[in-house]
């Protein structure tokens, strides 16, 4: 499992990193390592057995220069406002990567929602948005799903909010169901953009896409669509893992099936159709392309070098320390940044926000095309600044997305 380390602290490091870089001033460096906002709520919920429980929740708001503040809502047992409030950051930096004009913002409750009834889980979500009912809103924000959380959480959430103030509000969430105003493509959104930043990056290193492999790391929203998609393109699917075990086939495993045994089974682990692998040899698969789409420090200094691709897409957020980039970039693995790789969710998101404010509904085609021309303006732009600049691509993405919100925050101006 994850190295213990704290990804907050870890991810002001990287951004101390992107300021040296970009020599920006003291001031706006101390303005963009903290939080604009911090709420801290202790969630109570009336259990099935009629006892209540507390659960302990949150929402950060990061930063709103360029847009009102979005981000997904988490639900897992290791949540920690610390955790947060890297998160937060990363969607600052995601958004502005992509060039849609939202902040960043994350919240979580600290909960195993699998260990809920779904009337547990309906009054956990009703009543922590009660909690943070003051800081969300369709112009400030904008909610969405993340680990642990889907669909329906965002459609609680929306008729909570929507309760208090009297009228239907369905922009105040991205991620909901589609008849009350999701987006076609919403749901595999994440892992399609991740699919089109892989293709651009196979285009610019010139490697023939046929008979490429691929690991993907974590079975769940991201991770499962990726690599029924990658599959569905013609790529080998080699190994598989989520939290109850791994398996690896080098002639191949079709994810479709492997869906249809986790559905039985609740885990990857034990499918037929492959053998079984040490999740502690997960990385060091041969494959070409590596995905790793579950929870962050997965890639540590202790596995790093074993890793044998020749690409790693971040389908998650912050997968690898940065002890790990370094050894990385020493054995020349084309990284895909998480703000760039996994941009394509919110990018949807905003594709949803922007239909349910013009109350008109586009096409799955029509999503997937615009999809694929923001994850490709932001993959090379994101490319061609590393090559200018001498930076690794992870560098390269965090300057240009550090840039903007820096520009905006200088043409705004500090009040009063
Ligand atoms: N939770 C997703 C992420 O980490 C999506 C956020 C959103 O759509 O606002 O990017």
């Amino acid at each position: 499992m994850a190295e213990e380390k704290n990804v907050w602290e870890m991810t002001q490091n990287r951004l101390d990193k992107t300021m040296r870089i970009l020599e920006l001033k003291p001031g706006i460096i101390k303005y963009l390592r903290e939080p604009r906002k911090v709420l801290e709520v202790a969630v109570t919920v009336k259990m099935d057995n009629k006892d209540i429980d507390i659960f302990k929740g949150c929402r950060v708001q990061h930063n709103t220069n360029r847009g009102p503040a979005k981000g997904g809502i988490r639900y897992h047992q290791d949540v920690n406002v610390d955790e947060v409030k890297a998160l937060a950051m990363l969607m600052t930096w995601k958004c502005s990567l992509a060039g849609i004009p939202f902040g960043g913002a994350k919240g979580g409750i600290a909960v195993d929602p699998t260990k809920l009834s779904l009337r547990e889980l309906e009054n956990l979500t009703r009543r922590y948005t009660y909690e943070i009912l003051t800081m969300i809103g369709p112009e400030k924000d904008i909610p969405a799903p993340d680990v642990g959380t889907n669909a329906q959480v965002m459609a609680w959430i929306m008729d909570t909010y929507s309760i208090a103030k009297g009228h239907m509000v369905p922009g105040v969430v991205t991620g909901k169901p589609i008849p009350l105003g999701g987006s076609q493509g919403r749901e595999e959104a994440t892992s399609r953009g991740a699919v089109y930043t892989i293709l651009s990056a196979l285009k610019v290193l010139d490697i023939n896409a046929s008979n490429l492999t691929c690991a993907v790391q974590g079975f769940g929203n991201v991770g499962g669509y990726a690599a029924k998609i990658l599959f569905d393109l013609g790529f080998k699917i080699v190994a598989l893992s989520d939290i109850g075990g791994a398996v690896y086939n080098k002639k191949g495993i079709d994810p479709y099936k492997v869906a249809e045994h986790l559905k039985e089974k609740g885990t990857v682990a034990g499918y037929s159709g492959a053998e079984s692998l040490d999740p502690k040899e997960f990385f060091s698969v041969k494959c070409d392309i590596m995905v790793p789409a579950a929870l962050e420090n997965v890639i540590t200094a202790k596995n790093a070098a074993g890793i044998k691709a020749r690409i790693l897409a971040e389908g998650a957020n912050a997968p690898t320390t940065p002890e790990a980039d370094e050894i990385l970039n020493d054995n020349k693995i084309f990284v895909i940044p998480d703000i760039l790789c996994n941009s394509g969710g919110v990018t949807v998101s905003y594709f949803e926000w922007v239909q349910g404010n013009d109350a008109y509904f586009w096409s799955k085609r029509k999503v997937n095309l615009q999809l694929r021309e923001i994850m490709e303006k932001a993959f090379y732009e994101t490319y061609d600044y590393s090559q200018k600049n001498k930076l690794d691509m992870r560098n390269a993405a965090m300057a240009l997305a550090v840039l903007r919100v820096a520009e905006a925050m200088r043409l705004r101006g500090v009040y009063p």
